[in-house]
């Protein structure tokens, strides 16, 4: 079996030489494991920030070791009570052909229940509820509100804008990288109003599209996309802060907000959160975003990187440079 680990820390952005492939022979499963062949891993931006040596919400990545991140495969071997050969199973051993994993650290998933298997790490996974618990519980989305979405063509921002939308939004704009995304959001998403954030400011763009301002901010990108929104923003506007993968790769603090100040007259809540916090709305989350998908409201994409394992490095490398629309995964 073969897994990728961590060869050395990236300075700025990774390359080629973070990563290296290893041989491990994977065993019979320990009492109380099961032997899991993994059939998708996903790729995160999160994982960037796991690579630096810094201590945060989830521990750094060691040198030398095998990477992990959420992947969905089938139960090869069981030394399991609970966990049979065949169940198949989400768990947090991705970067690797085979994973031996306590039987108590998997969850198992029906696979019928779900459109593809890989669904489970994107929009009925922990994507799908970012987006959901960012949206409703974070930035409080309400009826009539005018929503802006960065990252909005990428996995987590794509099912917030719809949700958005869903819910009784009064318009939503949407912002990503490339032409195509942009029609991809007008035209197959739902999006009232999208812009490539590499066209022009992101401030004059996102006034042009939100003439009168908006209500909500769902952020994934920081930075000047933060700093236009701020601009944008109405009396007691919300932000949640999802991420910032602008400066993900950065060496130095970045440059933008510059305006933070004018939270305080308009009397902005700006919140972050981390998802696997809020795993108290999975259950309300998975009831509505199964209705929605019945329903045909929710379209998600996924951008599916084949190749097996030697092709997960240059596919997280992808993710970070926009290569993917919806959520990236890997077919293993
Ligand atoms: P995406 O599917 O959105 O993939 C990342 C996207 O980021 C790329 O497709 C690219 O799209 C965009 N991007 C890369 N560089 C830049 C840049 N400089 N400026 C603007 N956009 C850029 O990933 P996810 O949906 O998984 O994650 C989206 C965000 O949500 C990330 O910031 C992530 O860290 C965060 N997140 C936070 C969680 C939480 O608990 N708070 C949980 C999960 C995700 P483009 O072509 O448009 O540039």
């Amino acid at each position: 079996s073969r897994e990728i680990r961590l060869a050395a820390r990236p300075q700025g952005w990774p390359g080629d030489d973070t990563f290296e492939i290893a041989e491990v022979t994977v065993g019979a499963p320990a009492d109380g494991q099961v032997v899991v062949r993994n059939q998708y891993m996903s790729v995160d931006p999160y994982m960037r920030g796991r690579m630096n040596d810094v201590k945060s919400y989830t521990p750094p990545f060691q040198v030398g070791a095998p990477l992990d991140g959420s992947a969905i495969g089938e139960v090869v071997a069981s030394a399991s009570s609970t966990v049979p050969v065949g169940a198949t199973v989400l768990h947090g051993f991705g970067w690797r052909e085979y994973a031996a994993v306590d039987a108590s650290k998997v969850r198992v998933v029906d696979p019928a229940a779900a459109p593809t298997l890989s669904a489970y790490l994107g929009v009925l996974g922990m994507t799908g509820l970012t987006a959901y618990v960012g949206l409703l519980d974070i930035a409080q989305f309400k009826e009539g509100d005018t929503v802006f979405v960065s990252g909005a063509a990428g996995a987590v921002g794509s099912i917030a804008g719809q949700i958005a939308k869903l819910r009784g939004a009064k318009r939503v704009i949407g912002s990503a990288g490339s032409a195509a995304k942009v029609t991809h959001l007008t035209g197959d998403l739902g999006f009232d109003a999208a812009f490539n954030y590499r066209d022009a400011p992101v401030r004059k763009q996102l006034r042009e599209a939100a003439p009168d301002g908006i209500d909500v901010y769902f952020d994934n990108v920081g930075g000047d996309h933060l700093e236009a929104a701020i601009g944008s923003l109405n009396k007691y506007g919300r932000v949640a802060l999802c991420g910032a993968i602008a400066h993900y790769n950065d060496t130095e603090p970045p440059a933008a907000p510059r305006n933070l100040a004018l939270a305080i007259g308009k009397e902005i809540n700006l919140r972050g959160y981390i998802v696997t916090n809020h795993g108290g709305r999975m259950p309300a989350f998975a009831a509505d975003m199964a209705a929605w998908l019945r329903e045909g409201k929710i379209t998600w994409q996924e951008t599916i990187v084949e190749g097996g394992i030697e092709a997960a490095p240059g596919a997280f490398l992808g993710l970070l440079r926009g290569a993917n629309t919806g959520k990236m995964v890997v077919r293993l």
